[in-house]
């Protein structure tokens, strides 16, 4: 299996790129963003635990994510690996799915970073609000308090994998073409013989 987390903040892309990249290498793409989104629109209990700390732009508990990404990792045991969007987004997350990899003899083998300036991130924010009809984009307060958790919470993940040398720095502007370029340049360069060429 070959497995892929896709990290950056909010607004660098990390939607856009999933789709193209799990296209290309028959991935299945696992965004904590959008399983909760469902969950919401079908007004499940989770759905309904998890709007609460969406709307004020909180993270959702450890547990919840965790055993949401648990159940999809279990349903599919036949696939070419997973593509992680939007998670881990905490240290706790990382640790726990390194945990269920090991279990399925597998591992994270690159972390790729989209890297992309504040300005730039504010700019498509503002803009995705216009058209995503999700309330935790329009509210510009909301929007600060997510930036923030992201600093304070989710960074430290990047840390966590640096210590395994697993990640790897992208250029997150310019056209989404070059961007994907850039990633799929990355991905075939650390992952030669073993992983890329039996997919
Ligand atoms: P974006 O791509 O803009 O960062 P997402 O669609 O990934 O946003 O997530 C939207 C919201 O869902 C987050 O602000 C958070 O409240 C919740 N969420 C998504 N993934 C996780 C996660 N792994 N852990 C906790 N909360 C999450």
């Amino acid at each position: 299996m070959f497995n892929i987390i896709l990290f950056g903040p909010p607004g660098s892309g990390k939607g856009t790129q999933s789709e193209k990249l799990i296209a290309k290498y028959g991935l299945i793409h696992l965004s904590t963003g959008d399983l909760l989104r469902k969950e919401m629109r079908e007004n499940t209990p989770l759905g309904l635990e998890a709007k609460s700390f969406i709307e004020k732009g909180q993270l959702v508990p450890d547990e919840v994510v965790i055993g949401m990404i648990s159940t999809a990792v279990d349903a599919n045991p036949q696939t070419n690996g997973f593509l992680f969007d939007g998670f881990p987004r905490t240290v706790a997350q990382a640790e726990a799915l390194d945990k269920l990899l090991s279990l399925k003899k597998t591992s994270i083998n690159s972390v790729l970073f989209l890297k992309v300036n504040e300005e730039e991130l504010i700019k498509r924010l503002v803009n995705r609000a216009k058209t995503s009809g999700r309330l935790d984009d329009a509210d510009p307060e909301i929007q600060k308090n997510r930036q923030q958790v992201y600093k304070n919470e989710t960074l430290p993940v990047a840390a966590y994998y640096q210590k395994f040398d697993k990640v790897v720095d992208i250029v997150g502007e310019g056209s989404i073409d070059e961007i994907f370029d850039a990633l799929c340049k990355e991905i075939n360069a650390r992952n030669t013989a073993t992983s890329v060429n039996s997919l």
